[in-house]
């Protein structure tokens, strides 16, 4: 089969195609700029000439824009989405190329691809978590002694971003409009498929922070992608003790997540399910440990509190990761290895 993979020159797109081309498919990437595309036809040469091959896709806000790029292909991974917290100017800038790219896409489908089989979207456990109307007991260093520790599943929908950014607006916190562009690009999926009945039928794929090795092109390591920058803060000395206590968020390493889309495409039980990928939580603590462990020569990493990871697990949210592992059949690969991977993938292409 022949599958489209979009944004193929993101972090987890980039797996996601390797993912499929390792499990035998063809894959077309969806990319911005024809280096990015070259890019990834060289990381990708020895898995032979119809292997993979790339399609311009500039603009995922514009109409028609994947109107090409459906053709002839068998399924579809989308994952190409804006994924930023940090200096969010319009909650918009996030909300609208989520939304559009997913219905566009979808649109594209309907009228080039009769025969398409499945679409499977990159959703987000911030579709479903939501610490104010289902609050953690313990969040960014504060103790709120709350009783009972939430664990998330697939039955839950994140239900404070949308209200947060329509109520603030131009104000709203990143966090949040992120998190909205997730909630609103899934919904707008699920109800795509409701109103127009396609042939094919819908998956989705909930990770939490995307952890593990880069393959994908980046020009700095603070730009490599959100979540793998966010390890790099800690790696390159440029957080303090006093950061460390904060919960950052549920975990998974990324081959696991690009496994995941795979099986997702595959599997007959999958029709319709949203999948948690999920495995743990992680402490800006978690990170020093295994830096300390096993990247000894890095000057200026924080110590903080070894080994107290179980005793903070107990006051953070977790998300169920259990059916993504029965249906989908993953087996979860380990915080410390999932780290080393990501920390040497970043030290051969960058010094630090
Ligand atoms: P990246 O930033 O590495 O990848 C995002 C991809 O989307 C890139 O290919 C990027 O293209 C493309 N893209 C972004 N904005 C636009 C736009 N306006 N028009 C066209 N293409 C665009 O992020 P990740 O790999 O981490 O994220 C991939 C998907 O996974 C996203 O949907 C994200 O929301 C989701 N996700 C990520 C998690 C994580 O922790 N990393 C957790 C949960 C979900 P270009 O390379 O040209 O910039």
């Amino acid at each position: 089969d022949y599958i489209l993979v979009t944004g193929a020159s993101g972090f987890i797109a980039s797996h996601t195609a390797l993912a499929f081309l390792n499990a035998g498919y063809r894959v077309r990437g969806s990319v911005r700029s024809e280096a990015k595309g070259e890019y990834l036809a060289k990381l990708f040469a020895d898995k032979g000439e119809s292997g993979f091959d790339y399609v311009l896709v500039d603009d995922i806000t514009k109409d028609g824009v994947f109107d090409e790029a459906v053709k002839g292909v068998d399924a579809v991974a989308h994952l190409a989405s804006p994924f930023y917290i940090l200096d969010v100017k319009d909650p918009q800038d996030l909300i609208q190329p989520a939304i559009k790219g997913t219905t566009g896409l979808l649109k594209s489908i309907q009228k080039n691809n009769p025969n398409l089989k499945r679409v499977v979207v990159t959703s987000s456990s911030l579709a479903i978590y939501c610490m104010e109307s289902k609050p953690p007991t313990y969040h960014f260093g504060l103790s709120l002694g709350l009783r009972s520790r939430p664990s998330y599943t697939e039955k839950d929908w994140n239900e404070d971003a949308v209200p947060h950014v329509e109520k603030m607006g131009l104000g709203s916190v990143g966090f949040h409009s992120y998190s909205a562009s997730k909630v609103l690009a899934e919904k707008a999926f699920w109800k795509f498929i409701e109103d127009e009945k396609p042939s094919w039928d819908g998956v989705t794929v909930n990770p939490p922070l995307v952890i593990g090795p880069i393959i994908h092109e980046c020009e700095s390591p603070l730009k490599v992608n959100t979540s793998v920058a966010m390890f790099y803060v800690f790696a390159a000395g440029m957080k303090k003790e006093e950061d460390l206590p904060a919960p950052y968020h549920g975990w998974v390493n990324v081959s696991d997540v690009a496994l995941a889309h795979v099986r997702a495409l595959e599997s007959p039980e999958a029709a319709g399910e949203r999948f948690i990928t999920a495995n743990g939580f992680v402490f800006g603590q978690d990170y020093c440990d295994v830096l300390h462990k096993r990247f000894p020569d890095l000057p200026n990493v924080p110590v903080g509190q070894p080994d107290t990871h179980e005793e903070r697990n107990k006051q953070v949210p977790t998300f169920d990761g259990s059916k993504a592992a029965k249906v989908l059949g993953i087996k979860y690969t380990p915080f410390e290895e999932t780290v080393v991977d990501m920390g040497n993938s970043l030290r051969e292409r960058f010094t630090f």
